[in-house]
């Protein structure tokens, strides 16, 4: 009972949890890939050393990255997710009655292998009909579908290796391209303690290509710092116009009407960051 799992979270903090059972570890093309059973937040994925998701505390974030755009569009039919292997998103977008097709895009698919074998309770919605599942680049894929999508969903990991591109302007004008007339994209974008240029970054270059940029926040306990940004570019629906509670529940444990409203109240320190009007 002396092992533990331990995340450097930036140059000068550490994340240590303590593990049960190591479950799986192998080194994947892309990166190192790990699942421990924690006894804090019971299994948990990282890769490449970086947590990506744990068992106790996944709703927030997949919720999150979901609905709050999902319940932006009046009606999302075609729904992309980049990254994401795990499974979390697919599993709250497919609770969308309006989505027809739910595309995942993982660029390594021993992400989704393991996610399958030892994380069924997120990656359980994969073998969904409407759910497709392609083995690429998000990059490229964007890139290649055109007026394709009526949100897009970027799930990846922090801005290195293969996700670095994922942070870059001709990236964002690239999902502008891939949605349709009125959709809107929802990326997550680090944290606001630790990433702050990043999240300035990002939000000047998604405001200079949509005409609604939005930033929003939820607590994610084993990301670095707990709280972590979300940034939302939309073509024609703003998330704060939304009459939330008039939409159907969702079977949610973070997201509620109440959330999706307050997500977008930004401390003054965040705010300053992105100048939201
Ligand atoms: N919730 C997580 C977080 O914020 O830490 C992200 C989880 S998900 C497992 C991230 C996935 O993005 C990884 O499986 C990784 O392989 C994938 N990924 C990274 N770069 C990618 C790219 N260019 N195209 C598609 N998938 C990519």
């Amino acid at each position: 009972m002396n092992c533990w799992f331990t995340e450097l979270q930036t140059d000068h903090m550490k994340l240590s949890c303590r593990v049960k059972r190591v479950l799986h570890e192998e080194k994947t093309p892309f990166q190192h890939l790990a699942v421990y059973d924690t006894v804090q937040f019971g299994r948990l994925l990282a890769l490449d050393d970086v947590i990506q998701t744990t068992i106790k505390d996944e709703f927030v974030y997949h919720e999150m990255i979901a609905h709050v755009g999902l319940n932006t569009h009046p009606n999302p039919r075609r729904v992309l997710v980049i990254g994401g292997g795990d499974g979390g998103s697919i599993r709250e977008i497919i609770k969308h009655s309006s989505v027809e097709q739910a595309v995942l895009v993982e660029i390594d698919e021993r992400v989704i292998a393991a996610a399958r074998e030892y994380l069924p309770e997120i990656s359980c919605a994969l073998d969904d009909p409407r759910v497709r599942v392609i083995i690429d680049d998000g990059i490229k894929h964007v890139r290649e579908n055109r007026n394709a999508y009526d949100m897009i969903i970027v799930d990846s990991t922090d801005p290195v290796g293969p996700a670095e591109g994922l942070f870059s302007r001709s990236f964002y004008q690239d999902v502008y391209n891939a949605l349709t007339e009125d959709g809107l994209f929802v990326a997550q974008t680090e944290s606001p303690f630790f990433n702050q240029d990043i999240i300035a970054r990002v939000f000047r270059d998604v405001r200079s290509i949509f005409p609604i940029a939005r930033l929003f926040l939820a607590c994610v306990p084993t990301y670095p710092g707990g709280l972590w940004s979300f940034t939302m570019g939309s073509k024609k629906f703003d998330p704060r116009q939304v009459k939330v509670e008039e939409l159907p529940a969702l079977n949610t444990r973070y997201y509620s009407p109440a959330i999706h409203r307050a997500a977008f109240e930004l401390p003054p320190f965040v705010a300053e960051l992105v100048k939201q009007d």
